[in-house]
């Protein structure tokens, strides 16, 4: 970097969904940096697994092959076994690691059946997006679509999302989305001002499809808020846990005094819980 460079600040989605859920996850995770005794949960183990299958899909298609949907569950399959961990939590009472095998399987199955041929002119998967939330580039967001596609047809992109959690959104969760809303900015960063986003979020456990769109006004608005959201996480001085049924799925329960349980000796201006 050139000297009188700015050096811009990156933030993405999670880290921003972290500091709204809980202060103190927000600490420990992107200030502490502590890396946890277990990062995952088996539904985000599930989660990855189907992300990384469907981005597989999506590389072979690409390629020129269709694999055939045994070919997809051999690979999710295998993906499952060498990303599994001993010792995954799972929270859900009743429930082994089988039971989130299977729902991967019947996922991509449903999803393989619903999009074959794939002829929706996918043109990258696992892009990173880079946007600024202000004039300067000294705040920004970076991240990564799922699937990108365009339609030769009307010229309009599509940022395709998959989710993975047994929750169905309200039209309210889908207006108020700010991770594809951010995406379609970074997207309009570098296609064009003018071109058009749809945003579609694939709901696999219920094997259904949500579109929405987003006004230019609309974006600037997000901007402005995200912005107005950074501000507030730098100016934060006391990270304050926030209890809630989340917290049984975050990674730091173990050492979080909410809870009852010792942080790392460094956590000496935590206050009494
Ligand atoms: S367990 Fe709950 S209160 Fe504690 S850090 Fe995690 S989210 Fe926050």
């Amino acid at each position: 970097m050139k000297s009188g460079e700015m050096k811009s600040k990156f933030f993405s989605h999670s880290r921003l969904s972290a500091f709204e859920q809980c202060k103190l996850k927000y600490k420990f995770r992107y200030i502490d940096k502590i890396i946890p005794e277990m990062e995952k949960t088996i539904e985000s183990h599930l989660g990855k697994v189907v992300h990384s299958t469907l981005e597989w899909l999506y590389r072979q298609i690409k390629n020129g092959f269709v694999p055939t949907v045994d070919e997809v569950i051999f690979y999710y399959s295998k993906a499952w076994k060498e990303e599994y961990e001993e010792g995954i939590p799972i929270i859900k009472k009743g429930l082994d690691s089988e039971h989130y095998f299977n729902k991967g399987v019947q996922f991509l199955i449903n999803y393989y059946t619903e999009h074959k041929p794939f002829d929706d002119n996918t043109i990258d998967v696992e892009k990173e997006i880079e946007l600024s939330l202000d004039d300067t580039g000294e705040y920004k967001i970076r991240g990564f679509i799922d699937r990108l596609a365009m339609n030769p047809k009307t010229g309009e992109y599509e940022v395709h999302d998959y989710k993975t959690s047994g929750n169905f959104p309200s039209n309210e969760d889908i207006e108020n989305d700010r991770q594809l809303a951010l995406y379609a900015i970074g997207i309009k960063e570098i296609y064009g001002k003018e071109k058009d986003v749809k945003l579609i979020w694939h709901y696999l456990s219920f094997n259904k499809k949500i579109h929405s769109k987003r006004t230019d006004e609309q974006l600037e608005n997000l901007k402005k808020e995200t912005l107005k959201l950074i501000k507030e996480i730098e100016a934060t001085k006391n990270f304050e846990p926030t209890k809630s049924s989340l917290c049984h799925w975050c990674e730091y329960k173990p050492i979080c005094p909410a809870w009852g349980n010792k942080p790392p000796e460094r956590q000496t201006e935590l206050g009494d819980f």
